[in-house]
């Protein structure tokens, strides 16, 4: 085999510019079969991206004691909800998978083991998102879990291990929510446009402080800012995903934010998206 050969074998995805990376605040399950102010967001940001190689998604509905990628050549549709209506069981999203952005993540990590997974798939963190972006589910997909045994500052330095796939066309996705306590949901508020509760947009307000002034020490240490950060972040894995994606931000990238809106009460659906000044 020829060196040049070699390296298309260990290098399967070939240089591009750099992809932007996203934070993605994905809600309820149901945003996957409405068209919504939500959605619209979604659909608008993946214009204004160049058409990834692949994506790779972390989920906040994908926790695991160590860290794993989905390596499958055809990753199932995850339908892990209860009580949503038939049809939104019905939907599947059938982008293949990537075994081989799973070999290069792998490869890219040094911090951990990587475990390759054969059994996991798409979750709705990935598919209820990904789907009215790339509605052809021509783009491959692979996930990344959430290593529930980590510090927020471990997932912020994994994270930007992943750096160079964006240069591979890969678009990396954080998909959780930043103010995310469904104990606290207004249900008599659940079909207001918008609804967020005092100590929410409080939460929201430093977030977006933080992530405009690239203040991300502060959003590492979420939980040293009392009260309204403790309601807004009653269990991690929602909010992990954003630190994924601010990560990534090099020296000549800004964040910007698109879908600002609290809903219910107790959730915002706030995303952001890194790309160059
Ligand atoms: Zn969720």
């Amino acid at each position: 085999m020829k060196l040049k050969e070699l390296h298309k074998v260990t290098e399967p995805l070939s240089s591009t510019d750099k992809m932007p990376a996203l934070f993605l605040g994905h809600g309820s399950p149901m945003n996957a079969i409405e068209e919504n102010q939500f959605v619209a967001g979604w659909k608008e940001v993946s214009k204004t991206i160049p058409k990834p190689s692949a994506i790779l998604c972390v989920s906040a509905h994908w926790e695991t004691r160590g860290t794993y990628v989905t390596a499958m050549e055809k990753p199932p549709t995850i339908h892990d909800f209860g009580g949503f209506p038939e049809k939104l069981y019905a939907v599947e999203y059938p982008a293949p998978g990537s075994p081989a952005l799973a070999r290069e993540t792998k490869q890219a990590i040094a911090k951990t083991h990587v475990g390759m997974d054969a059994e996991w798939g798409l979750d709705h963190g990935a598919w209820s998102v990904i789907r009215h972006m790339y509605p052809a589910a021509d783009v491959p997909v692979i996930e990344m879990s959430l290593d529930y045994y980590q510090t927020p500052q471990y997932h912020y330095e994994l994270a930007k291990e992943l750096s160079s796939l964006r240069e591979k066309g890969v678009l990396i996705i954080g998909s959780g929510n930043m103010v995310h306590n469904l104990r606290m949901l207004a249900w008599d508020k659940l079909n207001e446009p918008e609804y967020g509760y005092d100590w929410a947009i409080e939460a929201s307000e430093k977030m977006k402080e933080f992530i405009l002034n690239g203040d991300h020490r502060q959003l590492i240490d979420y939980t040293t800012h009392g009260r309204a950060f403790s309601l807004a972040i009653p269990t991690p894995e929602h909010y992990l995903p954003l630190l994924y994606a601010l990560a990534l931000m090099g020296n000549d990238e800004k964040a910007g934010l698109f879908n600002d809106k609290a809903i219910a009460g107790s959730l915002t659906m706030t995303c952001v998206k890194i790309d160059k000044v």
